[in-house]
């Protein structure tokens, strides 16, 4: 089976200003599917939908704040009045800003669980009747969350980043168990190493460039690597659920 499936879709793809959101916006936009893009840099978005447009794609600006209620509840509005129900939602906002616990960084802890943790909630929450009403119309239903393999792996100094991943991985091990009775699949992806933004907002000099020499070391993924597996992942056949998928740099042990 090909990706072909994919086409006629509706997507809302949050975190779809940088990295992996961005990369699977442009995937599943070049398999046809419409695609809403949310995040807080409307600049970013713009230019996203341009160059999808530009290569006979469909695309929505959708500039919301993933951590504010009424900013999402615009977004959902937006969504609905361009496109209707959406079928296919991938959750990839988030932040990661590690710093040894004793630092009580409680602005970075703060910031972390209400985008990782509590944005994907308010996602879920705004779109799951979407979902739900799309499966019950016979058409396929996605919910794919983007955790991390810091879910399971701990890494010093990266406790509550890797915190709010295993709350997302749990997440969406319950949602599975309560929507996949009611045909919405849940994909949780736990990826590694990968070359984004995200290590960008680190503010702690020698953990960066940490960082940087793991991707010297373990040659990182790139975002167009995760955007395939979601592309694969959401267009199997209705009745097949690929639930977890840990995707590393082959280097990564
Ligand atoms: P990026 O920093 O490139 O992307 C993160 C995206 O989230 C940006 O588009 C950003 O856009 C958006 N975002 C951040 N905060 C908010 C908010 N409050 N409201 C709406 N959108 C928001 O990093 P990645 O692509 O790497 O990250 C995607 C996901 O993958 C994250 O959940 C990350 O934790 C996870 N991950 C990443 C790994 C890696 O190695 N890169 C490994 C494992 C997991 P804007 O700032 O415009 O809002």
């Amino acid at each position: 089976m090909s990706y072909d499936t994919l086409a006629g879709r509706t997507a809302l793809v949050t975190g779809a200003a940088s990295g992996m959101g961005e990369a699977t916006a442009r995937k599943l936009a070049a398999h046809g599917v419409r695609v809403a893009l949310l995040a807080r840099r409307a600049h970013r978005l713009t230019e996203l939908a341009a160059k999808i447009e530009g290569d006979g794609g469909q695309a929505l600006v959708v500039a919301a704040d993933v951590t504010d209620q009424a900013s999402v509840d615009v977004a959902v509005r937006q969504v609905h009045a361009a496109y209707g129900h959406v079928d296919l939602v991938v959750n990839a906002a988030g932040v990661m800003l590690p710093n040894p616990i004793t630092h009580g960084r409680t602005d970075e802890w703060q910031r972390m669980l209400d985008t990782n943790v509590a944005g994907a909630l308010r996602v879920i929450r705004a779109f799951t009747p979407d979902l739900i009403a799309s499966a019950e119309d016979g058409r396929t239903a996605d919910l794919v969350n983007i955790s991390s393999i810091g879910a399971h792996i701990t890494f010093p100094d990266y406790a509550v980043y890797g915190a709010t991943k295993a709350a997302l991985t749990y997440l969406s091990q319950s949602l599975r168990a309560e929507l996949g009775p009611r045909d919405v699949r849940v994909t949780n992806i736990e990826p590694g190493l990968t070359s984004t933004e995200l290590g960008g907002h680190i503010d702690n000099a020698e953990l960066s460039g940490q960082l940087a020499g793991m991707f010297d070391a373990l040659t990182g993924l790139s975002a167009e690597d995760i955007a395939d597996l979601i592309a694969y992942a959401t267009s199997r056949a209705r009745h097949v659920n690929l639930r977890h998928a840990v995707i590393l740099p082959t280097r990564q042990a």
